[in-house]
């Protein structure tokens, strides 16, 4: 444990910038506020070892933790996905046709690499620690306060932290929002994602496979060897069905499910469920505040897009600091924070959208939504440029020009 208060009335500590929480959000923005020359407190009650989920991350993020120097040290620990592959196993009246994106078509070598998340924190947290000035709390910051002039942080322990800028990354139940008084769109999906990883007797080679299913997405995704893990979405009821299966049946019922792509497939470790839920925060910023990853946003875990999202978060706030940096202006100002505001409110607004839609499509039993993503997924798999555009789209929103679709389609467009 680092900090330093040992005495019954501590003093107050000062720092630059103060980040609360650390989970991969909070870690990587103390990394690159750090990084930046900006003396950061990183205040949480430890890093989560014990998280048995894994992530996708996609091209953009690997490119910008490389940038951080992590990427060297996580790279081992991934599985590329080369390949990402779309099943509709609705069984449904109208059903889409099979689509595979392939990261070749860009002239990628990969759309991203998928790592478990206890050796995502790990790297994450032994990088922040190795930084000399990164100071670490292993506290709860339990009180805040905060005004034009600074923020004012006490922590469970009775420790008292100021900084030009507090960083929220302390979840989606986060006080440092609900002190700032922001507001929070909050809903919920009658849907439970069932969480494990799994070995399996035949390889993935590089693909991700996402079934479709009337209850949401059942998706594969590949590990280092011959695993992968496993996001299986599904009703409250089914969820509780398949928890409470003994392992050789639910390993059957899964390998049934995976319509046996993978061979023979076994539970490697713990099964997790997580209520799929959605929110997103009236404003990414306040007084001496920015919120991060979830702490701003929350949705289900569709297209890999929540930590993906989170991380455009930390790189945006870490160019402004970068630039407050160089031009020696206050980190914490409100012109800083409001430009923070319009570069993320874009970008948050259309992730949310698109996963929920694409998660409400699937729930739906009504016949045209289910007819125009069929003649989606169509178009995708037979015209080249829009599957091209929404292959970009889904690993770096904005960043690559958009073709020129020639629609209605010639011949040979695909
Ligand atoms: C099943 C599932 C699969 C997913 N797969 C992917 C994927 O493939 N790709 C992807 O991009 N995203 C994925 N996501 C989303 C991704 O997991 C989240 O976006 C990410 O974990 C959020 O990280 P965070 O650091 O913002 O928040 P958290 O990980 O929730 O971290 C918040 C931290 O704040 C700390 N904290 C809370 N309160 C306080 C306090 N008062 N003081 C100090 N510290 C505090 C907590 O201890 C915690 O460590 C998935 C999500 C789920 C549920």
């Amino acid at each position: 444990m680092t900090g330093t208060g040992t005495s019954a009335a501590p003093a107050e500590r000062d720092f630059d910038i103060v980040v609360i929480g650390a989970g991969p959000s909070g870690l990587t923005a103390a990394l690159s506020a750090a990084q930046a020359g900006y003396r950061t407190a990183v205040v949480a009650p430890g890093v989560n070892f014990a998280d048995g989920r894994t992530t996708a991350l996609l091209q953009a993020s690997v490119d910008f933790l490389t940038a951080l120097g992590v990427w060297d040290k996580l790279s081992p620990l991934s599985a590329p996905l080369m390949r990402m592959r779309m099943v509709d196993a609705t069984g449904r009246l109208i059903r889409a046709p099979e689509v595979t994106f392939d990261s070749a078509e860009l002239e990628l070598e990969a759309f991203g690499y998928n790592l478990r998340n206890k050796d995502l924190n790990r790297v994450l947290e032994e990088a922040a620690r190795a930084e000399p000035d990164v100071t670490f709390f292993e506290t709860v910051a339990s009180g805040f306060d905060f005004d034009g002039l600074s923020a004012r942080i006490t922590t469970a322990d009775g420790q008292r932290i100021t900084a030009k800028l507090c960083i929220a990354a302390d979840g989606r139940n986060s006080l440092a929002r609900e002190a700032a008084g922001i507001g929070v769109n909050r809903w919920s999906y009658p849907q439970v994602a069932v969480v494990m990883n799994l070995a399996h007797t035949q390889p993935h080679q590089d693909t991700s496979t996402e079934f479709h299913q009337t209850t949401g997405p059942f998706t594969l995704v590949p590990l280092q060897g011959r695993n992968s893990s496993l996001v299986c979405v599904e009703t409250p009821e089914g969820a509780a069905r398949l928890t409470a299966m003994e392992r050789p049946v639910l390993e059957r019922e899964l390998e049934r499910r995976a319509h046996s792509i993978l061979g023979k497939m076994t539970v490697d470790g713990d099964v997790q469920s997580f209520p799929l839920s959605g929110l997103t925060a009236k404003s990414v910023s306040g007084p001496r505040l920015a919120l991060i990853g979830e702490t701003a946003h929350v949705f289900p875990p569709i297209g890999a897009q929540g930590l993906n999202l989170g991380l455009r978060d930390v790189q945006s706030l870490g160019k402004l600091l970068v630039e407050a940096r160089t031009h020696d202006l206050d980190p914490g100002s409100a012109d800083l924070l409001a430009r923070y505001e319009a570069d993320r409110r874009t970008d948050i607004a259309s992730r949310t959208t698109a996963v929920d839609a694409l998660n409400r499509s699937l729930l739906t039993d009504l016949l045209p939504v289910q007819a125009m993503r069929s003649a989606g997924l169509y178009l995708a798999s037979r015209v080249g440029p829009l599957r091209r555009l929404l292959m970009r789209e889904g690993i770096a929103p904005g960043k690559f020009p958009k073709p020129r679709l020639a629609l209605p389609f010639r011949k040979g467009a695909a």
